[in-house]
Formats: structure tokens, sequence, C-alpha cells
């Protein structure tokens, strides 16, 4: 069984996000990027089912400019067996229905069994490829996995839904998006570091898959959130806290 991720480069998470004094977006100058977490569970949950003996190859995509190539060694490093990077030119602007598209023509061009996508994003928190990958494959989805259970010809997945988990079985080719609790994705040791670097990595220009951005969606302004204005109040006990609320007619 064939596994395909997809890996995102985004601005690591423990950094502090500035945005541009233009509004056009936010600082990418000199900032410290990394995998998506939720791409770097999908990659670790793909590992673990290939160490399972459940999967027999692993491939990470990511679409990107030429910077993606070192995301995509990361995932290696955790142990995807090669990687795809479809390189667009960095000003290119990409919405997540044309991630989905290029996807699909990954997706044809390798045959996957299974595609595993994080359900989101932490730039721009879209939670949309996944969904609009199945739609464009016509194949069965489940997002949100906190379990992936692999038995014959079926996945079963487990999914973090309001007020408890749902189980759903899907035949193969199917689409799955990981959430935070499906696993603790391990840290690349030093030799598996160095022996991602010798991994395959195939590139392919965007401009040779016959595709043009749609341009649906255009970011009209990027603004940082006010800042909290508001003084701390402590009580001494919940009555003086109600009695403050009813004042403000808050209850
Ligand atoms: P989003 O819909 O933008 O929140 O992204 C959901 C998931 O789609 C991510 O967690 C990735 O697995 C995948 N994805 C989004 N953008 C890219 C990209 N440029 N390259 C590869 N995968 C991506």
């Amino acid at each position: 069984m064939k596994i395909l991720v997809a890996v995102k480069r985004v601005i690591d998470h423990n950094v502090k996000i500035r945005v541009k004094a233009d509004g056009s977006g936010v600082e990418l100058a000199n900032v410290k990027m990394a995998i998506n977490p939720f791409d770097e569970i999908a990659v670790e949950e793909a590992v673990r089912l290939k160490e399972a003996g459940k999967a027999t190859e692993v491939i990470a995509v990511s679409i990107g400019d030429a910077t993606a190539q070192e995301t995509l060694r990361s995932a290696m490093a955790i142990g995807a067996d090669r990687a795809i990077l479809v390189q667009r030119p960095t000003e290119m602007v990409l919405e997540p229905l044309d991630i989905a598209r290029l996807l699909q023509k990954i997706v044809t061009k390798e045959q996957p069994d299974l595609i595993l996508l994080g359900k989101q994003a932490i730039d721009d928190d879209c939670n949309q490829t996944g969904q609009m990958l199945s739609a464009l494959l016509g194949c069965a989805q489940a997002t949100f996995a906190s379990q992936i259970v692999i038995e014959g010809e079926r996945v079963q997945v487990t999914r973090e839904i309001d007020g408890g988990l749902e189980t759903l079985s899907m035949g193969f080719p199917a689409i799955v998006t990981t959430d935070l609790r499906l696993n603790e994705p391990r840290y690349a040791t030093l030799p598996n570091i160095m022996k991602a670097k010798k991994k395959p990595l195939e590139i392919i220009d965007v401009a040779t898959l016959d595709f043009s951005p749609l341009g649906q969606v255009k970011i009209l302004n990027v603004a940082e959130p006010k800042k909290r204005t508001g003084q701390c109040t402590l009580f001494n006990d919940v009555s003086a806290l109600v009695t403050e609320l009813q004042a403000k007619e808050v209850i």
C-alpha cells in the first residue's frame, strides 16, 4: 500500500508573527520556518503504518517555492521514503482549491491508496484542502482523525466530533486529515537527518503541469488583533463577582 502525505512549509509555531507594515501579509524574511504540525503528525502516522507492515511506501509532497525542499527533507528524516516538490514561483499565490487541484495531479501520477493531509495549515487556518481534494478525486474522506486502523481492503478512522468520537470505515483510495491527538511525532535523529539528504526528491515545475491559479480569493488586508486594554480585577469571592457583573448588566 502506497501512502501520499501532503506537507506544507509554514512559520514555526514558536515564532511571534509580525504583520507587514503595508498590511499585505505577514513578515517572512529571516523567519524560522517548519513543517506544518498537523502534517508532521500525518508523516509520523504514515511511517508508523509502514513500520507496522501495513504500507510499503511513504511519499511526501509539498507545493511551494524551492525552500520547501527543506520541509520535505524533514519529512524524509521522520521516515518518508521519497518526496515530490511541485515548485511554484515565490510570488505565485495559491488558494486551497489550487493546492487541491495540484495535489490531484500528483495523485493521478502516483496512484496512492491512502492520502494523508493535516486538518489545517496553521498559517491560513483554512481547513479546506483535504475536503476539496476528496471532492476532486471523488473518493472517500475522513477528517479530524484521532486513530487510523488498516484492516485488509479498508481503513477505519476514528474522528473527533462534537461530544464524542465517530468511527468510519472507508475503501481505498481514501483521504484522511489528521488531528492533534492522532500521535506524537518522533524527533528526527541525526543519522536519519543525514540519511534523508540522500533520499530521492523529485522537483516538478508547476509550469509543466498545465495549471494556472484560479485567483478567486484575494487577501484584502492583514491586521494584528487589537491589543487588550481591559484591566484584570481579582474578586475575593463569587458573590462579589456576581454583584459586579449585575452592576454592569452582564447578567
Ligand atoms: P488548509 O486547507 O490550507 O488548512 O491545509 C490543510 C492541509 O492541506 C495541510 O495540513 C496540508 O496537509 C495540505 N496543504 C495545504 N497547503 C499545502 C501545500 N502548499 N503543499 C502541500 N500540502 C499542503
